[in-house]
Order: structure tokens, then sequence, then C-alpha cells
């Protein structure tokens, strides 16, 4: 057996393809089946001379989708996709597929999705999720080979990370409420303290209630932290690491960039150093756009799309005012009204596709910080742990995958950037 993407290293011999039928045509008394095998797609000829008359009739009305194992041999043939061509000498139907409900027609987007099990088989989604296995892949690649050590954080949670106004709770026996995770950055903080460098990926949940094309309610996650880090590393290491993903996924996947219509040019942009501004200079940018933003409020999709559209490249936002950001955020000393983090702005309106910044370090200001934030302290004992036993200034963040994986491919919406996605009116397939 071959495996489609293999073929043109087998031009001349005889070999076994199994697969599912992409698409059937006929002409000139010959029938053309494309067929698919996750690897790529091959064409296949049937023709009367070359078969028997019932593999021929067969050939001739087989439906869409049917699962078939054909064996034929493989000719150079430059107009075909792939650059070769099988002439089948035997054909096994290995099942008889129904009526498929997904036709070259234009479906509406909710049909598509009510139909996500059998749209994941169409070229387009083909290319979308092998781009996304390489954001991931080279993702891991660059901080295994940075140093960093992968070190998980549980999905069952007893507290919050993000703020409590979007958990997703669950009865866990005995002992009450657990959340579902909204990050695994207090885990990672441990294991920074025990590793140095770690990182985390895994799934994460946000009960929003909100409808955007960049909000899913289950999205996947990678959170790299680091003891002794402070902005400005934080930074260094986000952009390195950004460009190490794209420059990745332009080299593997242009094929796949093709498929999707994705221009290269601004991704090939994409390399160090990205710009870096204060809020301060975020809200000129907007306010002589004339959308002027009140000091100490957040930005949303529209400005942040403002915003990014002065730069050609991701750009980072630091120096947010501390009532928008997380409890854990470190002060900046020469104006501890703002809090040393930064985020980073994808082109094009994609927003906000990284978060993160310095976390507090000292015991007795990260104690005022949950207070005021009405957080349980009992559940948080452990984390304040790390405040007294070895405490380093520390940074991490979180890069969102299917935000960097609509950007990177030009999804109009976030909901084809996941396999299954979960929104607020979508819970299947
Ligand atoms: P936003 O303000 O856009 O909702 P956030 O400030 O809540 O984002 P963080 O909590 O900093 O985001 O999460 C880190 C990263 O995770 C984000 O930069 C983004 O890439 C991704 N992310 C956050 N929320 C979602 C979501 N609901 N769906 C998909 N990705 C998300
Ligand atoms: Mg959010």
């Amino acid at each position: 057996m071959v495996f489609i993407e293999a073929l043109p290293g087998h031009v001349g011999e005889t070999v076994e393809v199994r697969g599912w039928l992409a698409n059937r045509r006929s002409s000139g008394g010959i029938h053309f089946l494309l067929v698919r095998d996750g690897t790529g797609l091959a064409q296949a000829v049937v023709s009367g001379k070359e078969v028997d008359a019932e593999t021929f009739a067969r050939a001739d009305h087989l439906p869409a989708e049917s699962s078939l194992i054909l064996t034929g041999l493989v000719r150079a043939d430059r107009r075909a996709p792939g650059g070769v061509e099988v002439t089948v000498r035997a054909l096994t139907v290995v099942q008889e597929a129904a009526p498929y409900p997904i036709t070259p027609k234009e479906h509406g987007v909710e049909f598509l999705m009510d139909h996500r099990h059998l749209w994941l088989r169409s070229p387009r989604q083909h290319a979308v999720m092998r781009v996304r296995a390489e954001v991931i892949r080279a993702a891991a690649a660059f901080l295994d080979g940075s140093g960093f050590l992968r070190v998980d954080a549980p999905i069952l949670t007893p507290a919050s990370v993000e703020g409590t106004t979007t958990l997703f709770d669950v009865e866990y026996f005995d002992l009450g409420r657990a959340y579902l995770t909204q990050s695994g950055q207090l885990y990672n903080e441990a294991a920074a303290a025990a590793f140095g460098r770690v990182y985390c990926f895994g799934p994460t949940f946000r009960a929003e209630k909100s409808k955007t094309r960049r909000h899913l309610t289950e999205f996947w996650m990678l959170e790299p932290e680091v003891a002794y880090l402070a902005l400005d590393g934080y930074m260094d290491l986000a952009e390195a690491f950004v460009a190490a993903i794209v420059r990745d996924t332009l080299q593997h996947r242009a094929r796949e960039l093709a498929t999707l219509g994705r221009d290269p040019e601004p991704l090939r942009r994409v390399v160090p150093p990205f710009p870096r501004i204060a809020y301060d200079e975020a809200r000129e940018i907007l306010a002589a756009a004339g959308k002027p933003v009140p000091w100490g409020e957040d930005f949303g999709a529209d400005e942040e799309t403002v915003i990014s559209s002065h730069f050609d490249r991701p750009v980072f936002v630091h120096r947010y005012p501390a009532a928008c950001k997380a409890f854990y955020m470190q002060p900046d000393p020469a104006r501890p009204e703002v809090v040393l983090s930064a985020d980073l702005l994808a082109p094009d309106g994609y927003g906000e596709i990284i978060g993160g910044g310095e976390r507090i370090h000292d015991l007795a200001l990260l104690e005022r910080r949950l207070a005021e934030y009405g957080l349980p302290r009992a559940t948080y004992e452990w984390y304040l742990d790390l405040r007294r036993y070895g405490s380093v200034p520390h940074s991490g963040f979180g890069l969102g995958i299917e935000r960097t994986v609509a950007w990177i491919c030009g999804l109009e919406h976030i909901r084809e950037a996941i396999p299954f996605p979960r929104l607020l009116n979508r819970l299947s397939p």
C-alpha cells in the first residue's frame, strides 16, 4: 500500500491506494476518480480497456465519499493533481456511500457546521487542519529547542484564573464545585519555580457570552512561564516565538496557504522586532482615529483593529491600567496604576493572540490583590506559598492556538480553526 503523497516516487510501479472517492467525472468513455486518502488527492483513470466490464460499470455509478481500494499503474502526468495519475487495474469498493449531504453547490455556514464531522473532509478544511497541526508543532519545537520543559496543568480546578464571570462549573463528588480551567497559568507558576522555564498546552474554557468572530468557549492555549524574566524579556521571547511559528508554517504549509488563498507576503514580514507601544500611546492612536477610549477601559475588537492597522506586523501593547487585568499582574513600580503586562495584537483585525506579563512576586501585595478582587483566600493558599518559598520575579504568557491559526490562514471566523468548535450556540457535533 502506498500513500498518495508518496506516489511520485512510484512512477512505473503497480501500487495499491486506499481511500475515499472525493469526486468523479467521465469523458470520452473513461471514468476519472479523484481519490483522497488524507495525504493528498490522486486522479485514478478507469478505462474499459484496462478493467473488466463490471468494474467499469461500477466506477460510473460510485457515489461520492464511497470508500475504496484500488490497484493500478502510476504514471507521470504533469496536468494531474500531484503530478501523477493511476491507471486502474482493479477496484474494490469497501463501502458504497449513501447520498452525501455536502455537494459541490454552495451551502450555508450553519449547514456546514451541523455537518462538521463530514465537512472536515473538504480540501479547505484539510488545509486549515494541516496549518493548525503545524502551528502546534512549530510552537512546541521552538520551546523544546530553547530549554523549556513541558509540564501540563489540570483541567478540573478549584478556582478561577481569569476572573469568575466566565467559568464553567461541574459537580465534583463530595468536594462541591469544580471549574473547567480558563488558563494553566497558576500551576505553570508552580512549575516555573520548580524547573525555571516551562510551558503547558491544553484545552481551556471560557463561558464567554459574547458572539464574536474570535471567541470560542473551548480553545487551546500554549502557555510558557519563565522564572527571573521581566517584561522586556517576555516580549523578546514572545516575538521570537511567533516569528518562528509563522516562518515554519510558511516553509512547511505553503501549499495549504495557497489552497486557502492566503497571501504569504504579509506573513513574510512577521520578523522581530515587533513594535511595542504603551497603552497610553495606543489611546492616542485611537483618539486620532476618532475612537477615543476613556483611560482605564480595556480595548475591544474595533479598537484593536484600528491600532494594528498602523503597523505591518504584530504589535505589543504594554502597561495596561491595572483595573483591566487579572489580580496577579505586577504593577509598574514607576507608575503603580498600570501593570507590567503586554498583549500581542495580530494584524488585519485578528485581535489579541497573546496575553501575558510579569506576575506579582511579593507576598503581601498578592494577598492584598486577592482581597481586592474578592477571591477566596483559602483556595489560593498554595499559590501564595510560591511567594513564601523562594519567590522570584517571573513572567509568562498564553498564545491562543485558534486565533493564531485564524490569522495565519486568513479565516473569517475562528470556528474553522478548531476541528469541532464550541460556541455560545453550538455544542455539536
Ligand atoms: P479577549 O479580550 O480577546 O477576550 P483575553 O484578554 O480574555 O482575550 P487572555 O485571557 O489573555 O485573553 O488569554 C490569552 C490568549 O488566549 C488570548 O490572547 C487569545 O489568543 C486566547 N483567547 C482568549 N479567550 C479566547 C476565546 N474565548 N476563544 C479563543 N481564544 C481565546
Ligand atoms: Mg476574553
